[in-house]
């Protein structure tokens, strides 16, 4: 059976059309107020992103939905959890290093009107075991307490695609960022499958190892914290035992462009499905139908937030999805973003080697990372956590008078607020505030127009963006 899900594009031409404003909408179109009790402890799950990422949520939209879950009598506190040390300059792998980047990217209570918390605690081992009898791979879940204690919850995604699951919707929002550091560390399946055959175990083609000699050798073996690296003479050695499958050794060597540490395809798709178990984890943690779900899918970069640094998106911005059904509503996101245009330019270097890159109605995820991005929703559905058929309702605001009031900062026109202050100054025979210019002479406006600028934009380094013009 299809389950509902309600969109609104990211277009606007006047203010009911605002991406904040309609969300708000759609998070009461798709009745998500319903989940919401009077004085729930309502959590609102976002990822805060890592230091330098430029792609995130913005503030603004976040407290789009905090100010609807305060309107509906909850008490909202946004969260997200603490990570494991899956890069070198990791920014979020302690409570209070997470706190400083979510700060900086504005996830404060001061923009938010609501507190924020880190959900597994300082050292992310605040969390409840969840035993999952259907999960496809994982038999239990350790889900962030936060989480776990909060009445009901908003789940507030952005979706992007993702280096290792290939997409991070709805599912992954709460399927990686509701676990608590062994949460994640369990769905990494480091200890799945056995060393010969490396799905649980970094992939390590030790010939491939500059070892000494690399330039990045001291901080591949910094990068491991268990210790379990080490670097010589001899080459490159991996004491497997150590290993929890953090990622740090294979995001090193990966990104600084080498291939010793690294993983085997099949690795890819697991990941997803335990991920979704995990996210049923979660799921279980709530009564049914204290959970709603919203994705903002703008900025649709093809890596996730959890990446410290942003790249052009694979799409223009889409828009605003809600549904009760996570799956259903990632399901929706995924077609969306495959039948949407290429985003002029982002077929960039993340896309070489793929004959004539990626074009509309393809499959971007799977291009861009080299993985499908659904068997997180087939496994999602085989879990039982929701289905991927889904019923789209496209909801258009109404332009009318009340509309464009509704959502904005006074719902009376602020225009009144400078009249009176007008009437103040003329009460009180305060000067004009501007002189009027005659026109001596009207400067023609051709003489101020922009000349032909093509020849210099042809010289432009931005080869995609430039190869059309002058065509
Ligand atoms: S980054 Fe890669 S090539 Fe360099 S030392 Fe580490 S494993 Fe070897
Ligand atoms: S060896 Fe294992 S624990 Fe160490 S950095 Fe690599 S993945 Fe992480």
């Amino acid at each position: 059976m299809a389950e509902k899900v309600w969109f609104t594009d990211a277009n606007a031409t006047n203010w009911t059309e605002a991406l904040a404003p309609k969300a708000k909408d759609l998070f009461y179109e798709a009745k998500l107020n319903q989940c919401i009790a009077k004085g729930d402890s309502v959590a609102v799950k976002i990822h805060v992103g890592e230091w330098n990422r430029s792609r995130c949520l913005r503030p603004e939209l976040v407290a789009a939905i905090v100010e609807e879950v305060k309107a509906c009598g909850g008490r909202p506190f946004v969260t997200d959890t603490t990570t494991v040390v899956y890069h070198l300059f990791n920014s979020r792998c302690t409570g209070a290093l997470e706190l400083e980047t979510a700060a900086r990217h504005g996830f404060t209570e001061g923009a938010l009107g609501c507190p924020v918390i880190i959900a597994d605690g300082f050292s992310g081992d605040d969390d409840v075991r969840v035993e999952l009898p259907t999960g496809v791979i994982l038999k239990e879940a350790y889900v962030a307490g936060a989480l776990v204690h909060a009445d009901a919850m908003i789940n507030l995604a952005h979706a992007k695609g993702h280096p290792i699951t290939s997409f991070g919707g709805c599912v992954k929002n709460i399927g990686i960022g509701g676990q608590s550091k062994r949460g994640k560390y369990n769905e990494h399946l480091a200890h799945w499958g056995s060393p010969e055959d490396f799905i649980g175990w970094p992939a390590i083609y030790p010939d491939q190892c500059l070892n000494l000699g690399c330039e990045f050798h001291k901080l591949c073996e910094d990068g491991c914290h268990r210790g379990a690296i080490v670097i010589d003479e001899n080459g490159f050695h991996l004491d497997t035992e150590k290993c929890r499958l953090c990622y740090s050794c294979q995001v090193t060597c990966i990104f600084t462009g080498h291939g010793c540490a690294t993983f085997v395809p099949d690795y890819f798709p697991y990941s997803q499905m335990a991920m979704s178990d995990a996210a049923l984890g979660v799921m279980k943690c709530f009564e049914k139908g204290k959970v709603g779900h919203m994705a903002y899918c703008i900025d649709v970069d093809p890596n996730c937030d959890c990446i410290p640094w942003a790249t052009l998106p694979v799409s223009p911005d889409i828009g605003v999805f809600a549904s009760m059904d996570c799956v259903a509503l990632d399901s929706a996101i995924l077609d969306m973003i495959d039948a949407a245009p290429v985003y002029p330019g982002g077929a960039n270097k993340a896309f070489e080697g793929v004959p004539g890159g990626y074009k509309q109605g393809m499959d971007k995820f799977k291009i861009t990372q080299s993985t499908a991005p659904r068997f997180q929703l087939t496994a999602a559905v085989k879990n039982g956590l929701g289905v991927m058929e889904y019923d789209l309702i496209t909801y258009e605001p109404p332009l009318t008078a009340e509309h464009m009031a509704k959502w904005q900062i006074r719902t009376t026109p602020t225009t009144l607020i400078q009249r009176a202050m007008w009437e103040k100054r003329d009460f009180l025979k305060e000067v004009e505030p501007f002189q009027r210019i005659p026109f001596a002479t009207k400067p023609p406006l051709a003489d101020y127009d922009a000349a032909d600028r093509t020849p210099f934009l042809k010289k432009l380094p931005v080869k995609a963006w430039v190869e059309a013009l002058g065509k």
